[in-house]
């Protein structure tokens, strides 16, 4: 199959081009870096939303009831969980997502896992490329699964248009994230499992660090579920749904957009260049014996670094 006819099909909206595609683009062949930049000016009409918080808090459960409301509106969906602490990736994780299971054979909802890259590294980049090509097959939602809280390694969550906070009464190290500002405050969040008695202790501790936070136009909500049984799930689809009419309302998704996706220019343009020279010092004899400088005490290290910079080694 030539990239170009794989490139239409999954323009068309054909599954198996996508999930082909997506296999490119997560075993770095350069097919699929090539593949993403013909369907890119595709891209850009999904609504995406990024689900974050700490493994157990019924992430996927939450997906899977806003699909099930999604679909019921008529929309396409696909659905991106991503495990960066495991060492599969696609059907080994897929098979413990079972809460999506109901979801399998409805033609109308893709879903796709990711896990560790190991060595070759870009996780969020391979992520990234992933959402794009969902975008491009003609999905109306991406949504986006990760675990983890303020993970810099995976900061495809920053790439969502809406991002969404699930938390569990008790998730103390979530709100200290918060608090620290080692995590950027969401769009939403959600407190599941909000049958647990410490349930409102934990919503007057979010209410705590949200009014510490900068005043934006958007009030950030609270909302209550219980995946299991759907309790909540309406509120939640309603909540969505109005910071999407916001963002877009007020301009703010085009700048949104615009700052993500110079943060991706910049990340990759940051990976090539550390990758070039790499490359170009690594057999290089005079940055060999700079490093003897270095080691002997006679050349400092931000002085060796400022020598390659300027292109005199
Ligand atoms: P994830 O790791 O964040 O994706 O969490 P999961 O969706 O896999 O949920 C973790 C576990 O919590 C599963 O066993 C769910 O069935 C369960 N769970 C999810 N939501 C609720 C809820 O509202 N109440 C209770 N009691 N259990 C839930």
């Amino acid at each position: 199959m030539t990239p170009e006819t794989l490139a239409q099909r999954l323009l068309d909206g054909d599954r198996r081009a996508l999930a082909r595609a997506i296999t490119l683009v997560q075993d770095n062949d350069p097919a699929g870096w090539e593949l993403v930049r013909e369907v890119y000016p595709h891209t850009g009409q999904a609504a995406v939303f990024g689900l974050t918080g700490p493994p157990g808090s019924g992430k996927s459960t939450l997906i899977g009831a806003l699909v099930g409301a999604r679909r019921a509106a008529g929309r396409r969906v696909a659905v991106l969980s991503i495990d960066p602490s495991s060492p599969f990736s696609g059907g080994a994780v897929l098979g413990d997502r079972i809460r999506l299971t109901d979801h399998f054979l409805d033609g109308g909802v893709f879903i796709r896992s990711m896990a560790n890259r190991g060595a070759l590294g870009g996780l969020s980049e391979a992520a990234l490329q992933t959402a794009l090509l969902m975008d491009a097959a003609g999905n109306d939602d991406v949504f986006v699964e990760t675990v983890g809280v303020g993970q810099a390694e995976v900061d495809i969550i920053d790439h969502a248009d809406t991002v969404v906070l699930v938390l569990i009464p008790g998730s103390g190290d979530s709100i200290q994230a918060l608090k620290a500002g080692v995590m950027e405050i969401p769009d939403v969040i959600v407190v599941n499992k909000a049958d647990h008695p410490l349930t409102d202790t934990m919503i007057r501790e979010i209410r705590g660090v949200l009014s510490l936070a900068p005043q934006r136009g958007w009030r950030v909500p609270i909302v209550r579920t219980q995946a299991l049984t759907g309790v909540g799930t309406d509120e939640l689809v309603a909540k969505l749904e109005e910071h999407r009419a916001y963002i877009e309302a007020e301009g703010t998704l085009g700048d949104r957009r615009r700052r993500n996706l110079r943060a991706e220019v910049l990340a990759l343009a940051t990976t090539r260049m550390r990758r070039t020279l790499e490359a170009r010092l690594a057999d290089d004899d005079d940055f060999q014996a700079m490093l003897d400088e270095v080691v002997a005490r006679r050349l400092d290290p931000a002085s060796a670094a400022r020598l390659i910079v300027d292109g005199d080694v």
